[in-house]
């Protein structure tokens, strides 16, 4: 057998680590929806599994190929991604303080304010494109946890891993990183110094928008990723053997998918920019957006797929945009092979920082200029009404 330890993540991916079944001979991984082990008749647990809260073979494969594509110790998997984020905020103590961002994924910004806050985390917001407003937000041996979402929804700021995991550990903080956009494809955090990568795999990893689910990697194995793996196992938030099969298939096709969307965004956004009814386009990958250069390099190969409009004509116009669109689906989540248009600020309510006239685009695998013209037709029409 190849030595898998040596091989791209190309390879490792497409074979899912070339794991066989041992006892059939098969190169596809089983699923296990055994809940249950056999004990030992010493009354030991040899083979080390349990209780499906806790153990499943299913489970440890989608979480090995994702621990090697991340270069890290361990991962675990989770029922979402919001319950993966949120397993690290709850592995913390009440009364630390953590440094989160200003701009971030909606949902769990909204679970910072109303529970997080209210269980005893000091939630502190900055905007983490600035690595002095990070250092000036760290309070040393209080602080406990930096939060970053790089490119963050919806606005696509690029945050700096390596800068802030460096002014996070002088403090006596650890990073973790929702890298759900960035994907492994273009960016691997542990290797920039964060300490924890989380993802919700309803997206990318998975990629196809059938299963709901969320991973956290690791550094390293020490206590507080002991702590994590008890918020998983007691809350038992866990995610099934059938939806972990699922992902260990999605993420064997990760790198072609996720590559193919990226150009397929870069393509778009160009034309986009040029467009008479919209007003700028945000995306990593065009030369005039702020965290452009940063993105560059920390984003290796490509900026993700991920890219908002801001239409001409206000809140207005953008929701008619949207309305007129007949290739997009009009629909919230990203990561798909299908293209995916919405307009965020209506699903995120009065106290969203997301501008009123910003369409977030989730850029799938159908050609892009099929994805340009309905956009075109769509602007077009729009204007036209007015
Ligand atoms: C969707 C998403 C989440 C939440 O994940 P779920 O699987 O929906 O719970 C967190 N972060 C980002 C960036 C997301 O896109």
């Amino acid at each position: 057998m190849a030595d898998f330890e040596k091989l791209r993540p190309e390879t490792l991916a497409a074979q899912a680590l070339g794991l066989i079944d041992e006892a059939s001979g098969a190169i596809i991984p089983s699923i296990h929806p055994s809940t249950t082990y056999l004990r030992d008749p010493d009354n030991g647990y040899r083979r080390g599994r349990v209780y499906s809260r806790a153990d499943n073979p299913t489970y440890e494969q989608a979480a090995a190929l994702l621990s090697a594509l991340e270069g890290g110790a361990d991962s675990l998997l989770f029922a979402s991604g919001m319950a993966a984020a949120t397993a690290v905020f709850l592995a913390l103590s009440p009364g630390d303080h953590v440094v989160v961002p200003k701009v971030m994924y909606w949902a769990l910004r909204a679970w910072l304010h109303e529970t997080a806050t209210h269980w005893g985390l000091l939630v502190e917001e900055v905007d983490t494109a600035d690595p002095q407003a990070v250092r000036a937000a760290l309070r040393p041996g209080r602080t406990r946890l930096v939060w970053l979402e790089s490119p963050a929804n919806p606005l696509w700021t690029v945050s700096d891993i390596a800068a802030i995991a460096e002014l996070a550990h002088q403090a006596g903080a650890l990073l973790a990183v929702d890298s759900t956009v960035a994907t492994p494809v273009f960016t691997r955090p542990l290797g920039l110094g964060a300490d924890i990568v989380m993802h919700s795999a309803t997206k990318y990893l998975n990629g196809h928008s059938d299963v709901v689910a969320g991973t956290l990697t690791t550094a390293r194995q020490d206590a507080f990723w002991g702590r994590i793996r008890q918020v998983l196992t007691r809350h038992g938030a866990v995610l099934g053997p059938f939806e972990a099969w699922l992902l260990q298939r999605g993420m064997r096709t990760l790198f072609v998918r996720v590559r193919a969307a990226a150009a397929a965004a870069q393509r778009l956004a160009e034309r986009l920019q040029a467009h008479g009814r919209v007003d700028s386009v945000l995306y990593p990958g065009l030369p005039g957006f702020p965290g452009h250069d940063l993105a560059a390099r920390q984003m290796q190969g490509g900026f993700g797929a991920m890219l908002s409009i801001r239409v001409k004509g206000g809140a207005a116009a953008a929701i008619a945009t949207a309305a007129e669109v007949r290739l997009w689906k009009r629909a919230t989540s990203l990561g798909g092979v299908e293209s995916l248009i919405e307009h965020r600020a209506s699903i995120e309510g009065p106290t969203t920082p997301v501008p009123a006239d910003l369409l977030r685009l989730s850029v799938g695998l159908e050609a892009a200029d099929d994805l340009f013209d309905d956009l075109d037709q769509a602007l077009n029409r729009t204007g036209s009404l007015r």
